[in-house]
């Protein structure tokens, strides 16, 4: 298909089918595109607006998102995964303030400037905002081009990329960019999704290469396997007289960056060996299991114990608060922390 045909098929489409009500479609803005952009990375729409909907009534704009601080920002992710990605929209909303005078740039290559936005994200803020031409390649764009022309390789290899940054560009079109843009982010959500592309619904069924060989579960092509490496840590759910229990929180950068978490060991012997120093009682295995993360799993240990005495040695090693499993209060969680906070609260 000659690319004018291919950028009207794609906006007939979205005129028809597309979705025209989603929260970030409305008042439009380069702050409120790019925090749906954000939040809708590796995340389903449906799972993002609630999140996006609360996002929005506590930081409407990027000043207020700015001068919050870093915990009620974490704390409004909670749940929502890959917590860099808020430290990062908190650390970009005050470069936006500080550097830009609060009005967000109008080129790629200054928006890509900002932490945690990539070409892709530059390209989506400035086409939906700005009606700017510029292509993106989101994972929902990157199927849709690999499926079409059958692309060859696994799309995370740099060549691949190129290839498909190409065919990105070459079907943007002059008109209705913003439009184009999200149609295009719809129609790899909803028609050609992973797992049930609905290909006879598909404005671009007749020309599709995959679609004509009967190979579209081929592509994208996956990423070479590698086994993931496996780490272990031992958590420890040091509860109080009141059935508290101690959370501190982490340093900012690192796994779980700046989220509250229990006090964290490498090895048992270590969570021991600072058990005998305090004077602690026995100590309770919970059960366990493991958390899968992109590039390895970890090997969850929950130890119990009770405190008797002072707790003063841990609450000096990092800010520390005492809170109640069913309540922990407005403060940043990693999913294992709410999972087992939740477990506690049942028993
Ligand atoms: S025809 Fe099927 S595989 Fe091809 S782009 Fe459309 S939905 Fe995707």
């Amino acid at each position: 298909m000659a690319p004018e045909a291919f950028s009207q098929a794609v906006l007939d489409w979205f005129d028809k089918e597309g979705r025209h009500d989603l929260p970030w479609q409305q008042q439009i803005t380069p702050y409120r595109v790019w925090v749906s952009e954000i939040m809708l990375q590796q995340t389903q729409v449906s799972t993002v607006i609630p999140y996006y909907q609360r996002f929005m009534a506590a930081f409407p704009d990027v000043q207020r998102l700015a001068r919050a601080p870093v915990d009620a920002v974490l704390h409004l992710w909670t749940g929502l995964g890959y917590y860099a990605r808020a430290r990062n929209l908190h650390k970009a909303a005050q470069q936006v303030v500080e550097i830009h005078d609060g009005a967000f740039p109008e080129t790629v290559a200054e928006l890509s400037a900002l932490p945690g936005i990539g070409r892709s994200t530059a390209g989506a803020i400035l086409a939906i905002s700005r009606g700017v031409r510029a292509p993106i390649l989101d994972g929902n764009v990157k199927r849709v081009l690999c499926r079409y022309h059958a692309v060859e390789g696994w799309p995370g290899r740099s060549e691949v990329q190129k290839q498909l940054w190409a065919l990105a560009e070459r079907y943007t079109p002059e008109e209705r960019v913003a439009d184009y843009t999200q149609a295009m982010m719809d129609l790899g959500a909803t028609l050609c999704s992973r797992a049930r592309p609905d290909c006879p619904r598909c404005p671009l069924q007749t020309s599709c290469l995959a679609r004509a060989r009967g190979e579209v579960s081929l592509y994208p092509q996956p990423r070479p396997k590698k086994a993931l490496p496996r780490r272990r840590c031992w958590m420890l759910v040091l509860v109080n007289a009141n059935e508290e229990v101690l959370l501190q929180q982490r340093p900012p950068s690192g796994l779980w960056g700046g989220l509250w978490g229990f006090p964290q060991y490498e090895t048992p012997e270590q969570l021991q060996a600072e058990a005998d120093v305090q004077g602690w009682g026995q100590s309770e295995p919970l059960a366990g299991w493991v958390h899968t993360f992109s590039h390895f799993q970890l090997e969850i240990n929950p130890v119990q114990m009770r405190l008797q005495g002072a707790a003063q040695q841990l609450e000096e090693a990092a800010p520390s608060r005492w809170v109640a499993p069913e309540r922990p209060g407005q403060i940043g969680l990693a999913a294992p922390v709410v999972r087992l906070l939740k477990t506690l609260a049942q028993n």
